[in-house]
């Protein structure tokens, strides 16, 4: 999962198009093979080999120099665009002439259509949020829009249910493991400006173990947090604070 790739990076999320470049190329060094996002759930790409999907959230500008970059070596990635922000042209965004122009390149799926949250809709706002955003895309370029990736990773079993009740086959989660079985919502990894050349190949070369230890290890923190939030905040402060 990428957002931006402008030339030079500012944001932590940004990451630098010549970085991006040679992620790629040191993907495609290793022996990673690529498969669309649409294709993330067919049950053939879950034996021992591991796929990878490009996807880029929010549909920024800098993301055409990214697809070409992709296009010269034959992956096809796919851009989730936020329907409001590039129908009304905000600055930075792909407009629609950009959408239509790119989708030889690129293959393009929803990220809501004003970027709130989906799990803090109510359910009629969220019905709309999602049709809206998949009608955006599909009168544009008369094709059909089966994918999604939730803005802010904000999501649940209800908004899923939601999604694939409004035609949406394949939807991205931003929890940062692999995916070890074809459901919904499939995992994605930030890849951010901190990220080196190698990063995303070690990430994809890595052994089971290592995403068994990392899913461990998020189960441990929710956790961990969801008890501090309801009780153990409650007692540290009490036990520090009578010192
Ligand atoms: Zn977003």
């Amino acid at each position: 999962m990428y957002h931006s790739t402008p030339k030079q990076a500012e944001s932590e999320w940004d990451v630098p198009l010549d970085v991006f470049r040679d992620q790629i190329r040191s993907l495609i060094d290793a022996g990673v093979r690529f498969i669309p996002f649409r294709d993330a759930l067919d049950e053939r790409y879950y034996g021992d080999e591991t796929f990878v999907s490009v996807t880029f959230d929010d549909g920024h500008e800098s993301n055409l120099d990214a697809f070409d970059v992709l296009a010269s070596v034959g992956v096809e990635p796919t851009a989730f665009i936020i329907a409001d922000w590039s129908r009304h042209g905000r600055s930075g965004y792909l407009s629609s002439q950009a959408i239509s122009t790119a989708a030889d390149r690129c293959a393009f799926g929803s990220h809501g259509a004003s970027h709130t949250g989906l799990s803090d809709l109510a359910p009629g706002d969220l019905r709309d949020e999602l049709i809206r955003s998949r009608a955006y895309l599909e009168e544009l370029l008369q094709v059909r829009v089966t994918t999604i990736s939730a803005p802010g990773g904000r999501l649940n079993r209800q908004v899923v249910a939601e999604a694939e009740a409004c035609g949406f086959d394949v939807i991205g989660s931003s929890v940062e493991l692999a995916n070890g079985r074809p459901r919904n919502p499939l995992h994605r990894v930030a890849i951010r400006q901190v990220h080196d050349a190698s990063h995303p190949a070690r990430l994809a070369t890595a052994s089971r173990s290592y995403w068994l230890k990392r899913s461990v290890r998020r189960r441990a923190v929710g956790v961990a947090t969801r008890i501090l939030g309801e009780q153990g905040t409650e007692i540290l402060r009490g036990r520090l604070g009578r010192r």
